[in-house]
């Protein structure tokens, strides 16, 4: 069973406490950019073997949205961190590289 501590509340919470909402760190394009940009924005989404960041929301907490980076693999959590944050804090990245050498983080769009 996945596992996710919310960053707001502290709570250690299972995944039926909270709701899934997709990747995160998605790189959103409106009025003005290209129909192709747009459409990736709408549809195409990462679906890695491996480190993944992901949006989810403590639906029967706070409430509120927030980050996780996690192994889709062996389901070992790396870290949560809140939902403001364009891309992951240090320390969970050097956490990911710890766990898979040769990772790197890199910036969506
Ligand atoms: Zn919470």
């Amino acid at each position: 069973m996945l596992m996710l501590e919310c960053p707001y509340c502290g709570v250690l919470a299972d995944e039926t406490e909270l709701a899934p909402g997709g990747e995160a760190h998605l790189t959103r394009h409106g009025p003005g950019s290209s129909d192709d940009d747009f459409q990736d924005y709408l549809f195409t989404r990462e679906n890695p073997r491996g480190v993944h960041f992901e949006r989810w929301r403590h639906a029967h907490g706070c409430g509120k949205w927030f980050h996780a980076a996690r192994n889709t693999v062996t389901l070992e959590v790396y870290g949560t961190y809140p939902a403001q944050t364009t891309e992951p804090p240090k320390e969970v990245c050097a956490k990911i590289t710890g766990a898979a050498p040769g990772w790197t983080w890199r910036l969506f769009g």
